[in-house]
């Protein structure tokens, strides 16, 4: 490993450290579900909607509908009343019908449990996987990259892109396996919270002396150079 890397990775040990400390109970998604099927549901619903959100509707539609063969005869018309409070619903509508035929047809009614197969569903790009295998089956085969996660990691200094995949790539050479499912719901904590996207509140963030786009100027601003991260705590 490279100098820049063993440096890299203490940088983003620190952040995790401190994000653990900050956001102690929120290193798991926020959505509610009680099974894989459900969990798959959520997170394909919850693209560009706030979790909040795609809450306040899945207890009725899992209701009604609590498995996938609950939905093969729908048209998604049919669900629109359910999912109408959400952004993008018609799209979303015919995306859980066919998500559910291919569940049923193709994966024996399971949810699959790799990455491969998971992204032959319709609806389910990386980032759902991600957050499927992780929350649904305690694997880590990458980290969920969503806004706030490129918010956070380009003003750390993590990354110089909005692309996703190269932020996941990035964040995975760095970061420790274990600490995959983590490190994605924790920049989305500091996302939410100090570091939004339209707003970054660096007073009260807990990455103010190390974090080269903090607006806090103290005396440990030459500090947030991550080549100096080595006397840190
Ligand atoms: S110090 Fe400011 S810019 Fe840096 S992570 Fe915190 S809120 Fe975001």
């Amino acid at each position: 490993m490279d100098t820049k890397s063993i440096k890299s990775r203490k940088f983003i040990n620190l952040v995790i450290k401190r994000l653990k400390e900050a956001y102690p109970d929120q290193m798991h998604t926020q959505l509610k579900y009680s099974n894989k099927w459900e969990l798959l549901v959520a997170v394909i619903l919850s693209a560009q909607t706030k979790d909040i959100s795609v809450n306040a509707i899945t207890k009725k539609l899992f209701e009604d509908f609590p498995k996938p063969e609950d939905l093969l005869s729908l048209e998604p018309e049919d669900l629109y009343p359910y999912l109408r409070s959400i952004g993008l619903y018609k799209g979303k509508s015919k995306r859980l019908i066919d998500a559910a035929k291919m569940v049923v047809n193709q994966f024996d009614s399971r949810v699959p449990n790799n990455t491969k197969d998971l992204m032959k569903i319709p609806g389910v790009g990386r980032k759902v996987a991600n957050v499927v295998l992780s929350e649904g089956f305690g694997i880590n085969e990458g980290i969920a990259i969503d806004t706030h996660c490129i918010t956070v990691s380009n003003r750390l200094g993590l990354a110089d892109t909005t692309n996703p995949a190269v932020i996941e790539r990035e964040l995975m050479r760095i970061t420790a396996k274990r600490e995959w499912n983590n490190i994605s719901h924790l920049f989305i904590a500091l996302g939410r919270d100090t570091c939004q996207a339209r707003k970054k509140i660096c007073e009260r963030c807990v990455l103010n002396d190390i974090c080269i786009s903090s607006t806090v100027k103290n005396d440990t601003y030459k500090n947030r150079n991550i080549h100096n991260i080595n006397r840190l705590k």
